[in-house]
């Protein structure tokens, strides 16, 4: 499922677009017939957190209630919006599908997902309470210790990549990150 974002109809005037390439470019666009708008598409960011109640060092996890991917877990995380930053999409993000009470810190991973188009960052973020409200886009909320971790249940590959550079840094004790990872 390459780069499903990519649009079949002008946004402007409904018409099927071609996809070429317009003169003085160098890479295919949707070029409508209808109105002769370029509509240029590029990545999508996609904002989220690892939270951590550090009192026994567990993580918390969300396990979705929407495709795709329904009813497996996942870090929160989600689309960043127009009009806020990358750490405040983040803190938003974990409000909404965990209910959760954090302190943001550091950026801890940035993975590239060449294959979708779209670029995912990654907060470490610091748990101030384990009472967690899920949102609808959430059937529960909950901490894992890292071997309670379900990895055959993990929704992303980009969540399963977080939690293992987490547990292997926890591990060597040489502090956090940040990673920049692709994502084949
Ligand atoms: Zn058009």
């Amino acid at each position: 499922m390459p780069f499903p974002s990519r649009f079949k109809h002008c946004p402007n005037c409904g018409a099927a677009v071609d996809y070429r390439v317009p003169p003085d470019d160098n890479r295919e666009r949707a070029v409508c017939p209808g109105c002769g708008a370029i509509h240029y598409q590029n990545p999508l960011n996609v904002v989220g957190t690892l939270p951590v109640w550090e009192a026994d060092g567990r993580v918390l996890l969300c396990r979705r209630a929407i495709e795709p991917r329904h009813g497996l877990w996942t870090l929160p995380a989600g689309f960043m919006e127009l009009g806020e930053t990358t750490a405040g999409g983040a803190l938003r993000e974990t409000q909404e599908e965990a209910g959760a009470d954090v302190e943001m810190g550091p950026l801890y991973t940035l993975l590239n997902v060449v294959r979708v188009g779209q670029v995912h960052l990654f907060y470490r973020a610091r748990l101030r309470s384990t009472a967690f409200d899920p949102g609808p886009e959430s059937l529960e909320a909950r901490l894992f210790h890292e071997a309670e971790i379900p990895w055959d249940e993990i929704a992303f590959k980009t969540t399963r990549e977080t939690l293992h550079r987490f547990f292997d840094d926890r591990r060597r004790g040489q502090g956090f990150g940040p990673h920049e990872i692709d994502i084949a």
